[in-house]
């Protein structure tokens, strides 16, 4: 944090810090795995992007941020790991309400992997319910920036809870789907992947996906996907940074396929995996 290693208990943000008051902030998380990086460089480019186009500037180029990463991973004694780097706009000390006269601040924190699925949940799918909330900016103005603002997210995650699900699947403006609280979404029908193109963050996992589906020639695009074209969908599944490439099998009421894990979606999970092996993709 701003240029010191501390343990967690020590890392302290001033409640003026517009990052904490007004979700001024741009952050990326990076996985860890085996002591290794995984695509890093993605993650890179997304947080200096979010960076620039939020006008916020950092004493560290991009080598000295990979640089405290590292130290940051390897200090904290965990093999597989995800490590978060924010940017927030700081506070001024005069409370200046010109973000102009906040100094940026630099903070990135190492914790130990945990899938946001648990075993059984990758075996069986995970039950989603869609909820009536609609994803709103910053993303669906920028979607490259990465923000901490998830009311929207939030709200849809207790609607889910309500209704019984696991977790949630929120909606655009015109009532196609959008996103989750921390995930992307993949349909596939007839053997074709297609993700909503437009208000969600462009995921690095969603990336990875395409990637993936180009080394397996498979078919994927993104475009609108409402509720029943998703609901119709021979495989659903969600894919975020902290758990990879996770089944859905149960969408509000409606089975997902066979409702059993689809053989795409487990195709695609264990190159996933693979991939994380294979230093070309660190
Ligand atoms: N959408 C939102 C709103 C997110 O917060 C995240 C991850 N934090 C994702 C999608 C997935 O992105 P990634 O694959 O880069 O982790």
């Amino acid at each position: 944090m701003d240029g010191q290693y501390l343990p967690m208990s020590e890392a302290k943000v001033s409640v003026l810090d517009w990052g904490f008051l007004h979700s001024d902030a741009t952050y990326d998380t990076v996985h860890v795995w085996d002591g290794r990086f995984f695509r890093l460089d993605l993650h890179m480019d997304r947080f200096f992007r979010g960076m620039e186009k939020l006008r916020m500037n950092l004493p560290y180029d991009r080598s000295a941020i990979e640089k405290i990463l590292s130290t940051c991973v390897a200090l904290s004694g965990h093999k597989a790991a995800y490590v978060e780097m924010i940017c927030t706009r700081g506070g001024s000390p005069t409370f200046s309400r010109d973000p102009r006269q906040s100094e940026n601040r630099f903070i990135a924190f190492a914790v130990p992997f945990g899938s946001v699925a648990s075993r059984e949940q990758l075996e069986r799918g995970l039950h989603v319910a869609i909820s009536n909330t609609v994803r709103i900016p910053p993303k669906s103005i920028d979607p490259t920036i990465k923000n901490y603002h998830w009311l929207d997210l939030v709200k849809g995650l207790f609607d889910a809870y309500d209704y019984g699900a696991e977790t949630a699947l929120i909606v655009d403006i015109n009532d196609n789907i959008a996103e989750g609280p921390g995930f992307n979404v993949f349909a596939v029908k007839d053997g074709r992947l297609k993700t909503p193109a437009y208000g969600v963050l462009a995921g690095i996992t969603r990336q990875t996906v395409f990637d993936l589906c180009g080394e397996l020639s498979l078919c994927v695009s993104a475009g609108d996907i409402d509720r029943d074209e998703l609901k119709g969908s021979d495989e659903v599944f969600i894919t975020s940074t902290a758990g990879g490439i996770m089944p859905v099998s149960k969408i509000d009421e409606t089975v997902v396929g066979d409702g059993k894990v689809g053989s795409l979606t487990r195709q695609l999970t264990d190159l996933y995996w693979e991939k994380h092996a294979d230093p070309a993709w660190s």
